[in-house]
């Protein structure tokens, strides 16, 4: 800080991070330039008043925009790639993002988490149980809290989740344990491959006390040759003796070999959760927590899931609504038709902004578990080339799609609103998308 101080600092992007970088750098004595390359960016008006005192800036960046700063903190939004930053970090190793400013100044214990799926929940998890065991945590980072805004929080533990985004310019986060849950395509549209994306993700082990990788996804392990490597699976498919196990078809989660516990006594459901149990176990082993005594145990079976992620909506005249607005990409969409289809019961409502995947992907599992698809968004088409027409709807909105469903289902069936692509072409967010569908639910079976 001592370093920026006598700098010239510029924060790019003023979004959730972006602020909060803004804020904890005014409350540290200095006062950073402001870029966005948004002409008006959401609450430009607010962030115009708020910051009056700095140099604000709006538009497209020129190449040279940031060659005379000596620190650039850039929102993960915005992609290095672009030729402003580019040229920037030709110039000055200084450019990256707030995750890295927190990692170069925080001195408590991290547990960092990423992969294509399940961070949140795993994030989410973590802060419940540790919290409810008397260890102070925070869960932060991609979660929505941004770390710099709960740095200086009187905690024991930080539990960040982190994207690729965020890890293509972290470099220096010490933690005492981390994650790569799975890889899988997601926002091909920003990477030039599945291996730089899937090498991003990575980089989470560089500084790690611990690295756990998924033994069923070899995308995840460690790049780097580690002293102190554990790993997760499911027992089915696991050829490797591993030390965490989930047992898919009697649901038991193992430790070496030790059932510890059985998934249906939680409070949380689907073989993805028995995975992300199983990391949530492992991760607060290495920060000193005893995870087989009974009375820890049960902590973490009271963990409700977090919103918008396969959660019951309604159950009316035997049709169960589920919300998995939070399914954004193809992997997910499949975890949840494996958690919940029991003879092909399930009316899928899907599509939205595919972000350059090919949601083909879907195919088998659809014709095993699927009754009915109801289509939307930007990239419905892309359902009439491998769903057979009888059993496809396309419509316009969330409404049509919810009054379709609502049109063929019968007792026993369950309506899943698990869209496998982005909200961004019809919605605010993930979150929006989830509320509207809960309350058309209401609306129609009410
Ligand atoms: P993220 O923060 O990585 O987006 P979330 O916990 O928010 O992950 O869950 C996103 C979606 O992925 C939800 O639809 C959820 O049901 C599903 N999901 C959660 N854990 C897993 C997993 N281990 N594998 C596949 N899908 C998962």
């Amino acid at each position: 800080l001592k370093d920026m101080k006598n700098g010239k600092v510029a924060v790019v992007g003023l979004g959730l991070s972006g602020i909060s970088t803004v804020d904890y750098l005014l409350r540290n004595g200095i006062s950073p330039d402001l870029f966005d390359s948004r002409i008006t960016p959401p609450n430009k008006d607010a962030i115009e008043e708020k910051y009056k005192s700095l140099k604000q800036s709006f538009g497209v960046f020129s190449d040279n925009e940031f060659l005379d700063y000596t620190y650039v903190i850039v929102s993960s939004g915005i992609t290095l790639k672009t030729p402003a930053l580019a040229n920037a970090l030709r110039h000055n190793e200084n450019v990256f993002c707030d995750v890295e400013l927190f990692a170069r100044i925080n001195t408590k214990p991290v547990l960092a988490i990423t992969g294509s799926n399940g961070k949140s929940t795993a994030v989410g998890w973590l802060e419940h149980a540790l919290n409810g065991l008397g260890i102070k945590a925070a869960a932060c980072g991609n979660y929505g809290v941004p770390v710099l805004d709960v740095i200086d929080k009187d905690v024991d533990v930080f539990v960040i989740e982190l994207s690729s985004f965020q890890l293509e310019s972290v470099q220096s986060l010490e933690c005492a344990a981390a994650v790569v849950l799975n890889v899988s395509e997601d926002h091909m549209d920003r990477y030039d491959s599945f291996e730089d994306y899937s090498k991003a993700k990575n980089k989470i082990y560089r500084h790690a006390d611990l690295c756990i990788y998924n033994q069923d996804d070899f995308q995840t392990k460690p790049l780097i040759s580690h002293d102190n490597v554990v790993s997760f699976g499911s027992l089915d498919e696991c050829c490797e003796q591993t030390c965490w196990q989930y047992d898919v078809t009697n649901k038991l989660l193992l430790k070496n070999g030790r059932q510890i516990a059985c998934l249906d006594d939680f409070n949380i459901s689907g073989n993805h959760n028995g995975l992300n149990g199983l990391v949530v176990l492992a991760m607060a082993q290495a920060i000193g927590v005893d995870v087989e005594l009974d009375s820890t145990l049960a902590v973490f079976k009271s963990f409700a899931g977090l919103p918008h992620r396969c959660q019951l909506t309604l159950d009316a005249n035997g049709v169960r609504y589920i919300d998995d607005s939070k399914a954004t990409n193809v992997a997910s969409t499949l975890a949840a038709l494996n958690g919940l289809a029991n003879d092909k019961n399930i009316i899928l409502i899907a599509g939205g902004d595919a972000k350059g995947a090919d949601l083909a992907e879907l195919a088998d599992a659809i014709d095993r578990d699927v009754k009915f698809v109801v289509a939307l968004g930007k990239d419905k088409q892309q359902f009439e080339s491998f769903v057979p027409a009888e059993k496809l709807s396309i419509v316009d909105d969330l409404k049509q799609a919810v009054e379709q469903a609502g049109k063929v289902s019968v007792s026993g069936d369950c309506v899943l609103l698990s869209p496998a692509c982005a909200s961004i072409d019809m919605f605010k967010n993930y979150q929006q998308r989830g509320l509207m569908f809960q309350s058309l639910v209401k609306e129609l079976r009410q």
